[in-house]
């Protein structure tokens, strides 16, 4: 199954000339599940360019949202295949019920001009076991709690051949969050691909310990401990220049020591799992 990254960029769009290697959209990756479906990890401003590249319908599309902040819903409304009859839209809410209609909540003819009943696709929310669901299509998922404000879930997904984790908007440190740093190694644990927020640098933790989000050193320490096969740094922070994102990943590389790929992600990756 392949993935795709359509916005890697945290908390705020980021367009210009310095940005235009890594992208400037918010986090948004998709994941094609057969012919007939598709896997999207939260619903940033990446999702409006998905959008653009959909299938023609009948296609259903399900969304896992690691959580509601703007970064990561506000591609919603500019997604084309809401306005297309016959899609169906499939909010998979099983750890947080609300994040669903959080989300929807855009379409209120105020802060977006359409509202809900303009869309024309068949949009769900299912509360149910999202392991039921995306198992009858081939993908086991499971979920975890992360240590962010408000709430909000990282998610490990068993493809056909590989797994991922998608781990963001996350500070591992413990002090400052309820969710040991324990409790994320294993649920890494042996993972071939763990996407996992990089927005800050060692250098920055005395000013942004607590914002919920991990330094580079403590998910470089993750990959390791976990033994995954390859680290992608995510949720650049959106005043991060390409330049020093080439950083921030030679400094990831050094930390990993060369026994884990690692890769700055950026707008246009794929993989497989
Ligand atoms: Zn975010």
């Amino acid at each position: 199954m392949k993935v795709h990254i359509w916005g890697a960029r945290g908390s705020l769009p980021a367009p210009g000339p310095h940005t235009v290697r890594y992208g400037g959209n918010t986090s948004c990756i998709s994941i094609s599940v057969d012919d007939g479906a598709t896997l999207i990890l939260d619903a940033g401003t990446g999702l409006a360019a998905m959008g653009l590249e959909a299938p023609e319908p009948p296609h259903t599309y399900y969304v896992l949202l690691s959580h509601p902040h703007w970064d990561h819903i506000q591609g919603l409304p500019f997604f084309a295949p809401l306005m297309c009859p016959g899609n169906q839209i499939v909010f998979l809410t099983e750890p947080a019920p609300d994040v669903g209609r959080q989300a929807m909540s855009q379409f209120d003819g105020i802060h977006f001009p359409l509202c809900r009943d303009d869309i024309q696709a068949d949009i769900r929310v299912d509360g149910r076991s999202m392991d039921d669901v995306l198992s009858q299509r081939g993908l086991h998922v499971s979920w975890q709690e992360m240590n962010h404000t408000g709430t909000c879930f990282g998610f490990r997904i068993q493809g056909p051949r590989r797994s991922m984790v998608y781990m963001t908007d996350n500070e591992l440190d413990a002090e400052h969050g309820g969710v040991p740093f324990g409790t994320f190694l294993e649920f890494c644990r042996g993972a071939d691909v763990l996407v996992h927020d990089t927005q800050f640098l060692d250098e920055e933790r005395a000013q942004r310990t607590g914002w919920g989000h991990s330094f580079l050193p403590d998910v470089c320490q993750l990959a390791r401990d976990a033994q995954v096969g390859h680290l992608i740094l995510f949720h650049h922070d959106f005043q991060r220049s390409d330049l020093e994102i080439d950083a921030l990943h030679l400094a990831a590389c050094e930390a990993l020591g060369g026994d884990i790929a690692c890769t700055a992600a950026f707008e246009g990756m794929t993989f497989e799992i």
